[in-house]
C-alpha cells in the first residue's frame, strides 16, 4: 500500500484526537487582533476556510501564497490552509527591506500576498494579483465554512519555498516538498522525543525553514503551540512559567538572552528538569552550553542542518554513556554539531567541506538549475560548511561558503557588497564575519573610497537596499584589498586578524 505523505496529514491527526485540545495559543501583544486560543477542531476549520477561499480566489494547485509577517496564529494556520490543498507556501522574512521582499514576490510568481499589519507600508512597493493584510482582511483569508476542492495530494510536489541568503547576489527559493517536510518533522519529532504533552515556545522565527518544522510535528502529536511575536529574554521566561512549556527552538542569540534575564529573575528560573532548548545556527560556546545546564537547569540539544536540508540533518543530546563525565566535558561533548538523524548520511569530502544525504534534502531551488546542480552534484548535497566527522559525530570547524552568520539570520557577503558598491564614494568593498559576543558574527565591511565618507554615511546607504541585520555594523577603511595574482580579494587574509586565537574560524 502506499499512501503520498503530506503536511495535512499532521493537521488531520490533531483533528481527529485531539479536537478540544487547545491547539494554539497566540501573541496577545501584536498589531492586528489577536486570536487568542484556538483549538484543534478550530485550527482545522480555518485552515479549510482559507483554502476554500483560495479556491474561490482561482489561485490553482501549485499556486504561491507569500506571507511576510512575525509569528502568528494566522501564519501557523496557513501552513496548513496554504499547502495542505496543494498551493506552495511562501514564508517571507519580515525583516526584509521592501526591495528584498519584492524581489522574493516577484521571483516567486506569488499571486497572493498576505503582510503583517505592521508591514503595510510594503504595499507601496510590492504588489500581487491578490494582496490581505493581517487582522483587516481575516474574512476574506479565513471567513466562512467553506469546504475546499479536494487535492489529492501528491508527495513529490513543492509544499514551501523557503527564501535564504547563500552565495548568490540574489537569495534562493529552496523549494521543500511534501515529503520533505512530512520526514524533516518526523524525524525531528522522534529525536527529540515529542509527545501530546508538549508545549512548544515559537522563539524561532517560523519563516526560518518553516520553524525548522516544529508547527508540523507538534500538531501531528497533538502538542500546544505558543506564539512568541518578539525575542526578549525575560518575555521568553515569563511565557515559559505561565503556559508550562516544555521545548524550545533558538539561534546561540537567543540562548544568551533568556542566560542573561535569568541572572535578574526574582525566584526559581522556569522550566528546570521541564524544559529542553534544541539549538542551531552557529556553534554555541561550550561555556553556553554548561551555563544553560547548570543555571536553567534546561536540557541541552543541538541540531545542525540548512534549510535546504529541511533543515535536520546532525543530532547532539546527552547520552547515557556520558553520565559520569564532569559538567564541562559533558558541554565539550554536546558542543559539537552531532551524529547523523536518523536516515542521514553524512561524509567530509577530501577540501573538508560537509555533504549530506538524506530523504528531506530540497528538491531544487526555484527556478535555478543551476544552482541546484551545482549544490547536488555527485548525489550528494554540499552544505558548504567545513569539518571533521568522527565516531559517529559532526564538527563543524569553518564556513567554505561566503556567508556570514549573524543572530541566526544568513547574510550574503556578496549581497552587502552590491548595496556598498552602488555607493559612489565605494572604490572596493570587501564584506566578511567577524567574531560577536552576542551575535556570534558581525556583518564587517573593508572598505576603499575615494573623497570623503563616514562609516554612518555608508551604512545608512545600505539600509536603503537590505534588511537592517544584514548591513555592516563595522566599517574599517584600507588603503587596498588583498588580491591574488588573478585579481580575487583574499578574504581569509582580510579575516586573519579578526579571527586569531579563536579555535574554529565560525562563531
Ligand atoms: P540556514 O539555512 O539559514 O538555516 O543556515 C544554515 C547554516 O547555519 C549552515 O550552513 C551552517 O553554516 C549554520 N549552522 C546551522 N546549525 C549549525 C550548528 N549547529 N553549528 C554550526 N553551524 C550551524
Amino acid at each position: 500500500m502506499f499512501f503520498d505523505l503530506g503536511v495535512r496529514d499532521f493537521l488531520d491527526r490533531a483533528e481527529t484526537v485531539y479536537p478540544d485540545r487547545v491547539a494554539v495559543v497566540d501573541e496577545p501583544d501584536q498589531p492586528a487582533p489577536s486570536w487568542g486560543s484556538l483549538t484543534y477542531r478550530e485550527v482545522a476549520r480555518r485552515a479549510r476556510a482559507q483554502a476554500a477561499n483560495l479556491d474561490a480566489l482561482g489561485v490553482p494547485a501549485g499556486g504561491r501564497v507569500a506571507v511576510v509577517s512575525h509569528n502568528a496564529a494566522r501564519l501557523l494556520v496557513s501552513f496548513f490552509g496554504v499547502s495542505g490543498w496543494g498551493r506552495i507556501l511562501v514564508p517571507v522574512n519580515f525583516r526584509l527591506a521592501a526591495a528584498e521582499v519584492k524581489y522574493i514576490v516577484e521571483h516567486s510568481g506569488a499571486e497572493v500576498l498576505i503582510v503583517d499589519p505592521e508591514l503595510a507600508h510594503l504595499l507601496d512597493t510590492v504588489t500581487a494579483k491578490h494582496v490581505f493584510v493581517l487582522g483587516r482582511d481575516d474574512e476574506a483569508i479565513w471567513g466562512g465554512d467553506g469546504t475546499p476542492r479536494p487535492w489529492d495530494g501528491d508527495e513529490s510536489a513543492t509544499a514551501t519555498i523557503n527564501y535564504t541568503s547563500g552565495t548568490t547576489a540574489r537569495p534562493k527559493g529552496v523549494q521543500l516538498t511534501h515529503r520533505n517536510l512530512w520526514l524533516n518533522a518526523a524525524v525531528f519529532g522522534l529525536h527529540t522525543t515529542l509527545s501530546d504533552n508538549d508545549v512548544l515556545l515559537h522563539t524561532l522565527p517560523m519563516f526560518h525553514c518553516n520553524g525548522w518544522g516544529m508547527p508540523y510535528a507538534v500538531t501531528g502529536l497533538g502538542g500546544r503551540h505558543i506564539v512568541l511575536r518578539k525575542v526578549d529574554g525575560a518575555e521568553i521566561l515569563r511565557r515559559i512559567d505561565e503556559h508550562g512549556v516544555t521545548i524550545l527552538c533558538a539561534a546561540p542569540a537567543v540562548v544568551t538572552a533568556a542566560l542573561d534575564a535569568a541572572t535578574t529573575w526574582t525566584g526559581e528560573v522556569p522550566g528546570r528538569d521541564r524544559v529542553r532548548i534544541v539549538v542551531a545556527g552557529a556553534p554555541p560556546p561550550t561555556r553556553t552550553i554548561e551555563r544553560v545546564r547548570a543555571e536553567l537547569g534546561w536540557e541541552f540539544i543541538q541540531i545542525y542542518g540548512l534549510t535546504e536540508t529541511a533543515p535536520l540533518l546532525t543530532v547532539n543530546r546527552m547520552r547515557s554513556e556520558w553520565a559520569g563525565l564532569d559538567p564541562q566535558e559533558q558541554a565539550r561533548l554536546l558542543g559539537r554539531a552531532g551524529t547523523p538523524a536518523l536516515g542521514v548520511r553524512i561524509a567530509v569530502d577530501r577540501d573538508g567541506e560537509v555533504l549530506a544525504q538524506s530523504n528531506h534534502n530540497l528538491d531544487g531551488y526555484w527556478e535555478n538549475p543551476a544552482e541546484t546542480a551545482r549544490v547536488q552534484e555527485g548525489g550528494w548535497f554540499h552544505t558548504g560548511d567545513g569539518g571533521s566527522f568522527d565516531d559517529g559525530y559532526l564538527t563543524i570547524a569553518d564556513r567554505k561558503k561566503d556567508v556570514i552568520i549573524s543572530g541566526g539570520e544568513n547574510v550574503s557577503s556578496i549581497e552587502v557588497e552590491d548595496a556598498l558598491n552602488s555607493h559612489p564614494a565605494i572604490r572596493e568593498a570587501a564584506v566578511i564575519g567577524t567574531p560577536d559576543e552576542k551575535w556570534g558574527e558581525l556583518v564587517t565591511a573593508l572598505v576603499v573610497v575615494e573623497g570623503e565618507v563616514t562609516a554612518e554615511e555608508l551604512i545608512r546607504h545600505c539600509r536603503g537596499y537590505l534588511a537592517g541585520y544584514k548591513c555592516p555594523k563595522r566599517v574599517e577603511f584600507l588603503d587596498e584589498l588583498p588580491r591574488t595574482a588573478t585579481g580575487k580579494i583574499q578574504k581569509f587574509k582580510l579575516r586573519e586578524p579578526f579571527w586569531r586565537g579563536q579555535s574554529r574560524q565560525v562563531n
